[in-house]
């Protein structure tokens, strides 16, 4: 690699802070709206090694907001972790990126998010949050989680907001950003479900209704969340817990919520992944072999 390529930016993170990035292996579970801004921008900070986790395919409906996607990259056909780890390489062909082309729940996602420094959630569902959280946790991982929010209103309302779950330092979970609802429902079993929509019908997040997404909110939203990242991997600054973001007001502002104290997320569990069973949600054929099928490096195509 040129040497040059950070000048501009050593001057404020020191050789130092650039050798902690090359030397940082980042895993970003969720490559869409907003998994698609932070893999670049990581890239492009100089870290070493990226892991991208997505199970989902590129969609027609994707093509306002996700950075990493071609006007002809094939619908259907097209992996959002294979078009996210070509933009790496177009950037830096020296960075190592593994890709898992399946749900975070599974052993290979699991086995991703356990071998990273840092993990950024980049996801829809609570559940997967919650899940990510107590993995992060139990693992002593920072977790940062970003959220975007649009609703059409009226009055309309848009931003999102940002947190860092450190081990001892504060969740989502004690500052108020799990909604306990939606992650039981999002980790439930086929038969739970059943018997839910028996009693109070199907709900729309089952239907798949999704709501709007804008890509200069989710690119607002997700560079909050790489600059936190840049402060806690090289030490430039103490990463703030939570950040909301506010795009009707056009402010940015950090939350005040105080952690509790005595929270099980990350003061409970404090790196004690022995006692934690976390691989509880694996789907059950997930639960005997630890084949990883994380591949690296796959060759793409460059133009
Ligand atoms: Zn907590």
């Amino acid at each position: 690699m040129n040497d040059a390529r950070f000048d501009r930016q050593l001057p404020l993170l020191g050789a130092e802070g650039q050798r902690r990035l090359r030397a940082a292996n980042v895993a970003v579970v969720g490559a869409g709206g907003t998994g698609s801004v932070v893999v670049p921008q990581l890239a492009l900070l100089g870290v070493g090694r990226i892991a991208i986790i997505d199970h989902d395919e590129l969609d027609e409906s994707n093509r306002n907001r996700h950075f990493c996607a071609r006007y002809n990259d094939p619908i259907p056909g097209t992996r959002k972790v294979d078009i996210a780890q070509r933009m790496v390489l177009n950037y830096d062909r020296t960075i190592r990126v593994d890709v898992v082309s399946s749900s975070l729940l599974s052993r290979a996602g699991f086995e991703a998010v356990k071998s990273a420094d840092f993990v950024f959630g980049c996801v829809d569902l609570e559940g997967v949050r919650l899940v990510l959280l107590e993995l992060c946790m139990a693992h002593n991982k920072p977790y940062i989680d970003i959220a975007t929010g649009v609703e059409a209103g009226p009055p309309p309302i848009y931003g999102g907001r940002v947190c860092c779950s450190l081990p001892g330092g504060g969740c989502l979970a004690c500052l108020g950003e799990l909604d306990a609802a939606e992650t039981a429902r999002d980790l439930e079993s086929a038969s739970q479900r059943r018997d839910r929509e028996a009693i109070y019908g199907i709900d729309k997040a089952t239907l798949g209704a999704h709501g709007p997404s804008v890509v200069s909110i989710n690119g607002v939203t997700a560079s909050l969340a790489a600059t936190e990242f840049l402060k806690l991997c090289t030490g430039l600054a103490k990463p703030t817990r939570l950040l909301r973001y506010d795009g009707g007001m056009s402010r940015v502002s950090p939350s005040r919520d105080v952690p509790v104290a005595d929270c099980y997320y990350c003061k409970g569990l404090g790196g004690s992944a022995e006692g934690v069973e976390v691989e509880r949600f694996l789907p059950r054929d997930e639960l005997q072999p630890p084949g990883m099928t994380v591949s690296k490096q796959k060759r793409i195509t460059h133009e």
